[in-house]
């Protein structure tokens, strides 16, 4: 029986992942849930951020981290957040951060012209380097003379295994294009190692056509011509970027879904949206990422069929207009569960 960690976490989050534990409960029954209690209320009322021992258990006892959203107004350093997420991602190793950017009704699209069939393609983002590991450092501070360095780091066991996890996943699921996406006319020494890693990598997999196009450029492609992509591949900073402008192409952060995964080993699957503050607790957030999210979950599980459940549904219930107030409708987040759930049976 799969264990899952649940994190419902901040805001939305505890809505949102609600509505994606319903629907679980209908597509998964057998799966065996234990809940934690971590986000900015339990920061806030015992300074825990994310105990080292429940790292462990996550590690060795559970089969995949089921997590809504972190980030409160009321912890403005977010370190919280910061422990959690990016302990998560750097102390279990998740090394791929996969987001599908899949358009399921063209209503949503903001594209013209562009429907289902031109938007379609799946991000593979490092997740544990580049410009997110923190080294750097400022200098004479709060003066007119400060400096601060951020610095990139890209290894070459770094950048291989993520280049490799997109072309193994392009070949598995039948795909023929992978796409490596960096800026190595101006960042001539950490994205030049990615240049000749894919080279290496792409030679290994003659049947799939590898390309390159510069962050610049794939930023204007992915809006142009969509259709164009099945599998991007890019470093961290960039996969952060594209995969909001991808959310945006397929309708919306309320209907991104993503993994965080150590492919054959741990995986935190989270919505790519955050707490929205602003509507938290109002009970309008679109549970439909992390609906998806729990879908993609599943199919991470060895479960595609239930993951294609669950996307069905969801797409039934955009089509039928049940959709909550950003996607132009009227239905609460408990309304939307239960659409997708009538939709299931
Ligand atoms: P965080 O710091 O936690 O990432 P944020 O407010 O910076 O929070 P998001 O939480 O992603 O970023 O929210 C960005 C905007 O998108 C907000 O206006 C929010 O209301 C909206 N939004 C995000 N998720 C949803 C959702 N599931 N349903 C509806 N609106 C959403």
């Amino acid at each position: 029986m799969p264990r899952i960690a649940v994190v419902p976490g901040d805001g939305i989050g505890h809505e949102v992942l609600a509505e994606g534990l319903r629907v679980l409960g209908v597509v998964a029954p057998d799966l065996d849930f234990e809940h934690f209690d971590l986000g900015a209320a339990r920061y806030l009322r015992d300074g825990t951020t994310m105990p080292p021992e429940t790292m462990l258990r996550w590690r060795d006892e559970f089969d995949a981290v089921y997590l809504g959203a972190l980030g409160d107004p009321r912890v403005p350093s977010n370190v919280h957040a910061r422990d959690i997420l990016l302990g998560a991602r750097f102390q279990l190793d998740l090394y791929v951060n996969f987001r599908p950017v899949r358009l399921l009704d063209p209503r949503y699209c903001p594209l013209k012209d562009k429907g289902p069939e031109h938007v379609d393609f799946v991000v593979f983002r490092e997740n544990t380097e580049g410009l997110y590991t923190g080294i750097g450092g400022q200098f004479k501070r709060d003066t007119p003379e400060e400096v601060a360095v951020e610095q990139e780091m890209n290894t070459r066991k770094g950048v291989e295994r993520i280049i490799r996890a997109a072309f193994e996943w392009a070949d598995r699921h039948g795909k023929t294009k992978v796409c490596m996406s960096d800026k190595a006319n101006a960042m001539r020494h950490g994205h030049d190692l990615w240049q000749r890693v894919f080279k290496s990598v792409a030679a290994e997999y003659p049947r799939i056509r590898a390309s390159h196009l510069y962050v610049d450029v794939l930023t204007m492609q992915m809006v142009l011509a969509p259709e164009q992509f099945e599998v991007i591949v890019t470093n961290n900073l960039f996969g952060d970027i594209v995969t909001d402008l991808g959310a945006a192409i397929q309708g919306g952060i309320g209907l991104a879904a993503s993994g965080n995964l150590n492919p054959g080993k741990s995986a935190l699957f989270e919505p790519v949206h955050g707490s929205a503050p602003d509507i938290a607790g109002k009970g309008i957030a679109n549970p439909l990422a992390a609906i998806l999210t729990a879908g993609m979950m599943l199919g991470y599980l060895g479960r595609p069929q239930d993951e294609k459940r669950i996307q069905d549904a969801v797409q039934a219930c955009l089509h039928a207009g049940n959709v909550t107030r950003e996607l132009g409708g009227t239905r609460t987040t408990r309304e939307v569960g239960d659409a997708v759930i009538a939709a299931l049976r």
